[in-house]
């Protein structure tokens, strides 16, 4: 016999028990998306190796370790996206959207990182992205944020999560603060992490980063980033945190947080949960306004985010916070038994749907008992199941069964049915 050929590790299939979920997930999104004005923009998840690169940072977890990059047949090097900051960039430049106007954009798709597969962390997984173009002021930092925690309302999720918050300064600021790490992290070498030795030759802000406890220990006397911002970054991240404070959006001052990529500048967040164990992380985000040019375009100044759809999900089951008619796909089956009621099922299952189309209706097809077909109808999720024996299609009528077991079993004319349903469907 053949051997079965598996998915790749870390790589998953979403079922079809799953798929409510997700789809209650995105569309979720999408509404607050739209209530806030946001355009969707879709890019290739292939792109060009350099893009990565030069966008996120040679020496960085992603481009060091993580990346799906190979050579097509052509030879050129290609990489598999790992996030989608830097194709949306490169998309808006290539189609001139971004100078002498200003976007608001997002985007959802799979991204690939080959990392170490675990509970939350997998080597395909989704993210739903929002980046904004064009705005130097502190209000879009604001506004995005105050669209994420409008989403984890809508979601329930507002007690489960906490902002942390922090702003890393201009470019020369940041320059300033890692002379003065490095001057201190040099000087205490033997107590740091083999990654952390490392970061300090190449990123040594990344140190600050280090999970690892005693490289921890050392950054507890380490020099403070905020005592190396300079003025303008220091009033955008006090105006920012005053809309935040007026909206009532509470967050936690981190000055560790760096963030894994290299271009972003200012503001920084992330959304983490304590009810996910390490993979806490559910959106990341920030200021990132050199990117543009580090890719060749003019300066434009920008600010994004990126949720982890799988990480969210996991959230939302942990915590039982999906509404049970998401779950319900189907709301009529309809099933017939005798001669001449298959066709009779599908022909009234169609007249139903063109009556009131929004009525979702499954027919029973494949034949069999009818204790069989009920079984299906009950397995089903619908809320009632539609009876076609052979004297009701001699009659015009049809049975309907209340599979909450609300109402008693009744007989109606199949003309009058939709409208029967449509007012007891909820
Ligand atoms: P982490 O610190 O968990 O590795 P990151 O800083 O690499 O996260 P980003 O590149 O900022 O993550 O991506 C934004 C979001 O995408 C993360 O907050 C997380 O929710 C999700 N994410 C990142 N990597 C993975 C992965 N391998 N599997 C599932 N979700 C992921
Ligand atoms: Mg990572």
């Amino acid at each position: 016999m053949a051997k079965n050929i598996q998915a790749i590790r870390g790589m998953n299939d979403v079922l079809p028990a799953q798929s409510p979920v997700w789809q209650y997930l995105e569309g979720t999104v999408k509404d607050v998306l739209a209530g806030y004005g946001y355009d969707e923009i879709r890019m290739p998840i292939l792109e060009q190796t350099a893009l990565f690169k030069r966008s996120i940072g040679e020496v960085t977890d992603i481009v060091e370790k993580e990346m799906y990059t190979f050579e097509d047949r052509n030879g050129d090097s290609l990489t598999l996206r790992p996030e989608g900051t830097a194709s949306c960039v490169r998309a808006c430049e290539e189609h001139g959207l971004l100078y002498n106007q200003t976007q608001r954009l997002w985007y959802t798709g799979p991204m690939f990182r080959h990392e170490r597969p675990q509970k939350g962390r997998y080597r395909q997984f989704f993210q739903i992205g929002v980046e904004t173009f064009g705005m130097a002021t502190p209000d879009i930092d604001a506004e995005v944020i105050l669209m994420t925690a409008r989403l984890w309302q809508f979601l329930g999720l507002s007690d489960s999560v906490t902002l942390q918050l922090n702003t890393l300064g201009s470019n020369e600021a940041r320059a300033r603060y890692r002379d003065a790490l490095v001057e201190f992290l040099s000087e205490r070498k033997d107590q740091l992490d083999e990654d952390s030795l490392r970061r300090l030759e190449t990123n040594p802000l990344r140190v600050l980063d280090s999970k690892d406890p005693q490289t921890q220990a050392v950054l507890v006397g380490a020099p403070e980033l905020h005592d190396y911002l300079d003025d303008e970054s220091r009033e955008h991240f006090a105006t920012l945190r005053d809309i935040l404070d007026s909206a009532g959006v509470k967050y936690e001052i981190n000055q560790r947080l760096v963030r894994g990529l290299d271009y972003y500048c200012k503001t920084v967040f992330e959304w983490v949960t304590d009810k996910l164990g390490a993979q806490g992380t559910v959106c990341a985000g920030g200021r990132y306004d050199g990117l543009v040019e580090q890719l060749g375009g003019k300066p434009t100044p920008a600010v994004g985010f990126a949720m982890g759809v799988e990480r969210l999900i996991l959230l939302l089951e942990t915590l039982e916070l999906i509404p049970a008619e998401v779950l319900q796909t189907i709301d009529v089956y309809v099933c017939g038994v005798g001669v001449g009621a298959d066709k009779a099922a599908l022909l009234l299952s169609d007249r139903i749907r063109g009556e009131h189309p929004w009525l979702r209706v499954q027919t029973h097809c494949g034949g069999g008992s009818f204790k069989s077909q009920m079984k299906k109808a009950d397995k089903s999720g619908a809320h009632f199941a539609l009876l076609l024996g052979e004297s009701e299609i001699a009659d015009g009528n049809v049975t309907v069964k209340d599979m909450r077991g609300g109402a008693d079993q009744q007989t109606l004319a199949q003309a009058d049915v939709s409208a029967w349903l449509a007012e007891h469907v909820n």
